[in-house]
């Protein structure tokens, strides 16, 4: 007998979630937007936050908030909204409400790793369902799964990550159709994509939406929102902790949401370097690169570990490597689109590392 085990086995076999640390590094590896704020909005921001009532919870129902997501992103008037302390406290608000005795969680692998991790803690059995080599996912062998194992949950990420590859939607409807439990459809990366699943909201009762404000530049005030119909909404709610979203976090999302045009200008600036990125990922022996309807491109080089640790180490350039994580992401690389600085610093440190 030790103190150990008084912790669950999944506990003591899981990894811990690991962030590679960045302490003076051009960050390319986590989606974040890389522009900080302007000075100027950045001092408006920090006088609106000092109007806050710290002394007093945050207001449970977060109505104001939840009109102005309502009308900003074009949601219908008649779904419900749920927020999360980021889209990662969403997704273990819908696994925890779910998690029965033998409930399964399903989605293709390999997708955004909290869906597996989350279920896993939960003791929920997890069905990935494997990429195909060329990235894309074989609708038949999914929806014959969903047959077979009745999920509770599917987890589906779109534009997913890591691939960046957006679903058929005539596909995700099927799925809605053929899953007898809930389908989560995570937009993380809305703001990028060409096309989104909202019409499929009021289309299905079994669809669930959940966005992020952390690729749109604040990762760091962790909000995420789930947009579904009142029925589900309802039980999710008595799972979600009373105060789970502070006050400030609050204020900083209703501040910016004023500032959408910023924010899209941001958006745009990001796109238009993810293109000039990927004309040259193009143009480069030795490395091949795939489209992507996210804010970060899918690198595959000749030799991963290498081309990491070098930009890493010789370079201060992180990036994710991806290689070893699953077979279809053999000597790949995930790379964060960044500022314009940021990526012709890139673009240098490859042109000296594929060289040599
Ligand atoms: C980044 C990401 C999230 C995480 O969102 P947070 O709101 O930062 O917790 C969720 N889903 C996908 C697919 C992501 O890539």
């Amino acid at each position: 007998m030790t103190i150990l085990d008084v912790f669950t086995d999944n506990v003591r076999a899981m990894q811990p979630y690991h962030v590679q640390s960045s302490a003076g590094m051009i960050k390319l590896d986590a989606m974040e937007m890389p522009h900080k704020l302007p000075e100027e909005m950045s001092q408006a921001l920090g006088k609106f936050l000092s109007m806050s009532n710290l002394h007093r919870y945050p207001n449970p129902t977060s109505s104001s908030l939840v009109s102005k997501i309502k009308s900003v992103f074009h949601l219908p008037e008649d779904l419900s909204i749920i927020m999360g302390n980021g889209s990662d406290e969403l997704i273990q608000i819908i696994l925890m409400a779910v998690a029965k005795t033998g409930a399964k969680v399903m989605s293709p692998v390999p997708s955004f790793v909290m869906y597996q991790q989350t279920a896993k803690l939960l003791d929920m059995e997890f069905v990935g369902i494997d990429l195909e080599k060329d990235l894309s996912l074989d609708e038949d062998k999914f929806l014959s799964a969903i047959e077979k194992y009745q999920p509770a949950v599917i987890f589906l990420a779109y534009p997913n990550n890591p691939t960046g590859l957006l679903l058929d939607k005539l596909f995700i409807e099927k799925v809605l159709q053929k899953a007898s439990g809930l389908v989560v459809l995570d937009e993380a990366y809305a703001a990028y994509a060409s096309q989104n699943t909202v019409s499929l909201l009021e289309k299905f009762e079994n669809a669930v939406l959940i966005r992020t404000f952390s690729k749109i530049g604040l990762a760091g005030i962790r909000l995420g929102y789930l947009v579904s119909n009142p029925l589900i909404c309802e039980q999710l709610e008595k799972v979600r902790m009373p105060y789970n979203v502070n006050r400030l976090t609050k204020a900083a999302a209703r501040f910016m949401l004023d500032q959408m045009r910023y924010i899209e200008d941001s958006v745009k600036r990001v796109l238009a370097e993810k293109e000039v990125m990927f004309n040259w990922f193009s143009e480069q022996d030795g490395m091949t690169v795939r489209p992507s309807e996210a804010n970060f491109l899918l690198v595959k080089v000749a030799d991963a570990d290498q081309v990491f640790q070098r930009l890493r180490d010789e370079h201060k350039i992180l990036v994710k490597n991806l290689h070893k994580t699953h077979p279809v992401l053999d000597n790949t690389l995930r790379i964060t689109i960044g500022t314009e600085v940021e990526n012709h610093k890139l673009r240098q440190a490859l042109s000296q590392i594929i060289s040599a």
